[in-house]
């Protein structure tokens, strides 16, 4: 199963992808955590993403590209996957489309969490996050951040619900309400069976 999981910051969607790729038994790669990984090891990609990501910017697709699809060219990703923060732009999603399609395969499906602006900024503000096993209050969970950020995924990521609903992929989901409930919203229509190959 390869599927997508999106929503604003602050959705929940870290969380939710960790039940819900453990249910299904597929990792769950998140793009951010990618970052931060590389951010704490000081490689030069980890310097350079640093860069746009403490300013709430969006690291340039090339090299979220890049990243991303190294990751899913290791081993555990051969049966599937549950993407958390990628693709985020249109652009994104269209290179991962055709790197799949380029493999002869595709998306099983997108689910999107929506959720009320409130609650998002509400969330966001003391979140910590583990880096490494470290607990850190993020840089860019700063409140000015945090509005760039929703002005970038107003932007940039959202209109990626109505790419993947014309693909007929798409499917939304309450994201309000705490994490069991939510959760279990997920499960009842996260997509099961892989859909026919193309040919
Ligand atoms: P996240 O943990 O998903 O909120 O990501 C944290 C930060 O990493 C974002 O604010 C961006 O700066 C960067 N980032 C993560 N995923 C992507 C992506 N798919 N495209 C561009 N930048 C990304």
């Amino acid at each position: 199963m390869r599927l997508v999981l999106l929503g604003p910051p602050g959705s929940g969607k870290g969380t939710q992808a960790a039940v819900l790729a453990g249910d299904l038994g597929v990792p769950a790669i998140s793009s951010g955590d990618l970052f931060r990984s590389h951010a704490v090891a000081g490689t030069d990609l980890g310097r350079r993403a640093a860069a746009y990501s403490s300013a709430g910017e969006l690291v340039p697709d090339e090299l979220t590209v890049s990243i991303v699809a190294g990751r899913l060219a290791e081993p555990d990703c051969r049966d599937g996957y549950l993407l958390d923060g990628f693709p985020r732009t249109l652009g994104q999603a269209g290179l991962l489309r055709d790197r799949l399609a380029a493999a002869g395969m595709r998306l099983d499906g997108v689910l999107e969490l929506v959720v009320d602006e409130e609650e998002v900024v509400r969330r966001l503000a003391g979140r910590r996050t583990v880096v490494d096993g470290v607990e850190v209050v993020r840089d860019d969970d700063r409140p000015e951040t945090v509005r760039r950020r929703m002005q970038v995924y107003r932007e940039q990521t959202a209109p990626l619900s109505e790419f993947y609903e014309a693909a007929g992929l798409l499917t939304r989901v309450d994201g309000n309400g705490d994490v069991p409930e939510v959760s279990a919203r997920l499960l009842r229509v996260v997509p099961r069976t892989p859909r026919p190959s193309p040919r």
